[in-house]
């Protein structure tokens, strides 16, 4: 877990929650990846994890990251740092949890995509497991290219049935261009799914519209260099497009320095508040919560340190229930539960 100490309690500590940008691979905690790199006999030290955990720009998490999934050899794997993250979102009272999976690294790597997305959800079916609902979504890596992409679409498509709802893509968003991945998201929309998409972390505001009107996203993957022209991010708002905001992530991968111009921008710099206060669909996540040293509670006592009012941080837990892609009838009594216990706890 993050450092507790850090971290002042808020109001929606005790209440359920939902999160919904979260990577399977980034919530790879240090003891875990020695327990991996053990199981297959390339001994590291949580002191070695915790170095490389530490990135001065995206590139460098981009490095870690791809370290780290190095050592998920097998579904095993996949079912074991399954279960680890699960436990940490039971212990934050988190009741639902849509989970992103780099499908596209398990291809790089020549492995069996269903045979690790069938591990993946046994473990998250186990009886432990039953007040937490969990949903999940294939990710393509940017910079492994179009048909890397398109691959990965086409697993999502076939696993449709089995649980992913829907298809994003993440990585180096300036690698290669919106328009190349088309045929991808085309295949997913076509095959029934749901549509996120990383853009405007790193990338500018047409980023962020070429993920919409390009690709059809629905949900933008942080969307922080909205703060550079109000007017889009209004007229997103009337679209109900939500952005998902990670304040820890933008700030440990340099996204948050590039964005404001500057290179010490520190928390307070995060353009969340403004951004909501003019409307915004936002919803707050953590990425990558091991990578980035954080977990959801850390990143609403950081969204209370921007000067967000009681109401505002319920709004942005509630916002994670609306913007869910789930069932109407599901959605709707995730939300009668987190109101219901919204007003036991005296606070609506
Ligand atoms: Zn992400």
């Amino acid at each position: 877990m993050a450092n507790e100490t850090a971290r002042l309690p808020t109001v929606v500590d005790t209440l359920p929650k939902a999160e919904l940008h979260l990577h399977l691979e980034g919530g790879i905690r240090p003891e875990t990846a020695v327990e991996l790199a053990e199981r297959h006999g390339s001994p590291i030290t949580a002191e070695e994890v915790a170095a490389r955990y530490r990135y001065s720009d995206f590139s460098g998490f981009i490095e870690a990251f791809k370290w780290v999934t190095s050592f998920l050899r097998d579904p095993e794997d996949y079912a074991l740092i399954t279960r680890r993250l699960l436990d940490e979102l039971l212990h934050q009272n988190i009741v639902y949890a849509e989970i992103t999976i780099s499908a596209g690294v398990m291809l790089r790597r020549m492995q069996n995509v269903e045979a690790n997305f069938t591990a993946i959800r046994e473990a998250a079916s186990t009886v432990v497991y039953n007040r937490l609902r969990t949903a999940w979504i294939f990710d393509a890596t940017r910079q492994f290219g179009p048909d890397s992409a398109t691959e990965v679409a086409r697993w999502a498509a076939k696993l449709e049935k089995s649980g992913v709802v829907a298809f994003g893509m993440g990585g180096e968003e300036l690698s290669f261009p919106a328009t190349s991945f088309r045929p991808a998201f085309d295949l997913a929309r076509n095959a029934g799914l749901r549509i996120v998409c990383h853009a405007g972390e790193l990338g500018g505001v047409d980023s962020v519209r070429e993920a919409i009107e390009i690709l059809g996203a629905e949900r933008i993957g942080h969307g922080i260099a909205l703060m550079h022209d109000p007017a889009f991010a209004d007229s997103l708002a009337t679209r109900r497009i939500v952005l998902e905001n990670c304040l820890t992530s933008n700030l440990l991968t340099g996204a948050l320095a590039k964005q404001t111009g500057k290179p010490d921008a520190t928390i307070a710099d995060h353009p969340l508040r403004k951004l909501l206060e003019k409307g915004s669909l936002i919803t707050l996540s953590t990425d990558d919560p091991a990578m980035f040293h954080t977990d959801l509670l850390t990143e609403y006592s950081r969204a209370a340190s921007l000067g967000l009012s009681k109401e505002q941080l319920l709004q942005l837990a509630e916002q994670s229930f609306h913007a869910a892609f789930l069932p109407p009838e599901e959605k709707r009594k995730l939300l009668e539960d987190f109101q219901t216990a919204a007003r036991a706890a005296g606070l609506v």
